[in-house]
């Protein structure tokens, strides 16, 4: 893909949505790395379920860490692989209170000494609390990207890696957010909805679908 082509799909993106941000509810932080630590694997309208029930009782490492184990599982329980996350969620807490004076720190390599955050995880918290240009390649973006041919990659990183390079710089802020949404709403993984895509002209996509196909390959 040219860059023009990849300068003009940023360019509609940005007029449909002019600040994209994440659906996980957050006000603070430390209340987005909680919620991004419990939506892996998990949608982010069962971890709003869940925070927005914890968040007014416990929204700082302190807090969280006097509920205990015992005391925040039944808030997430819910949510997929909740054990795991929740001794997550504790050990973060406890590594914040710790090393960090209870603060979320704004580099790479602190956040992902935490248990439970990697570099994807790490990514997001950078791009959307702290205003880094980063961007978090999941599974939507991934899609997106090779699909399109955008910054096509065998895997994450080698995307990311290709995503910060070819995405223009007055888009990478927001690119993150406007390729998730994308590939969550209208690139979708087993039906993509090329017939009202914005970006269907510029897209390299070689199957794209048609208004009465009901499937189509990856
Ligand atoms: S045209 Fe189809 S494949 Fe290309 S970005 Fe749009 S929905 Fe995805």
């Amino acid at each position: 893909m040219n860059a023009e082509k990849r300068a003009e799909i940023f360019r509609r993106l940005r007029k449909a949505n002019p600040h994209p941000t994440t659906e996980l509810a957050h006000q603070t932080p430390f209340e987005l790395l909680i919620s991004v630590i419990l939506s892996a694997q998990a949608t982010d309208k069962s971890v709003n379920l869940a925070t927005e029930r914890l968040f007014p009782l416990a929204n700082t490492p302190q807090k969280i860490l006097a509920l205990g184990e015992s005391g925040l599982t039944p808030y997430i329980q819910r949510i997929g692989l909740y054990r795991t996350k929740a001794k997550n969620v504790i050990a973060t807490c406890s590594l914040l209170v710790e090393k960090f004076g209870g603060e979320v720190p704004a580099n790479r390599e602190d956040l992902e000494s935490l248990p439970g955050v990697g570099r994807k995880t790490a990514n997001v918290i950078l791009n959307t609390a702290f205003g880094q240009p980063t961007i978090a390649v999941d599974t939507h973006i991934f899609r997106v990207a090779n699909r399109t041919g955008i910054a096509p990659g065998k895997n994450v990183v080698e995307v990311e890696k290709r995503l910060l390079k070819f995405v223009p710089e007055e888009f990478l802020q927001d690119a993150h957010h406007w390729l998730i949404l994308h590939g969550r709403y209208v690139c979708k993984a087993r039906r993509p909805d090329c017939p009202t895509c914005l970006i269907r002209d510029l897209c390299e996509f070689k199957t794209k679908t048609k208004a009465d196909v009901r499937s189509v390959a990856r």
